[in-house]
């Protein structure tokens, strides 16, 4: 069994509030929200990080992310968006297993940057 705690999460053996799901895609809100809907977008397939990523799951994840965009905008009406990503330990990743932090911004004092 897999210990991998976002693996665990598309299981289900772990609950998450899940933001969007397709076949190959699994979006769900970041548990430590650093804005309100801050979401990661995952691969369900296992992929440490950038450097293990295939051109069809990178393909999976980025083409899932405008989708998620707009769901993120309109439930929250923020005023911007960033992407972030983190890959390898001296880069901040504390999670192996791929994923696209979706942070939405509310201007100056949102919390983030
Ligand atoms: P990283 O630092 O690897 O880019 O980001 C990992 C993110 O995963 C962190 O923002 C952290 O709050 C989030 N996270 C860690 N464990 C869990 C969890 O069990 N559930 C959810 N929803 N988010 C998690
Ligand atoms: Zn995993």
């Amino acid at each position: 069994m897999s210990e991998c705690i976002f693996c665990k999460i598309v299981n289900g053996d772990i609950p998450a509030a899940k933001v969007y799901e397709d076949e190959n895609v699994l979006a769900f809100l970041d548990i430590s929200q650093v804005t309100k809907g801050h979401t990661l977008v995952i691969p369900k397939v296992h992929k440490a990080n950038i450097f293990e990523l295939t051109p069809d799951v990178a393909s999976h994840v980025f083409t899932a992310i405008p989708k998620i965009a707009n769901a993120i905008k309109k439930q929250f009406s923020p005023v911007g968006l960033n992407l972030l990503n983190n890959n390898g330990e001296q880069a901040g990743q504390t999670v192996f297993h791929y994923h696209v932090h979706l942070i939405p911004r509310y201007g100056k004092g949102d919390g983030f940057g």
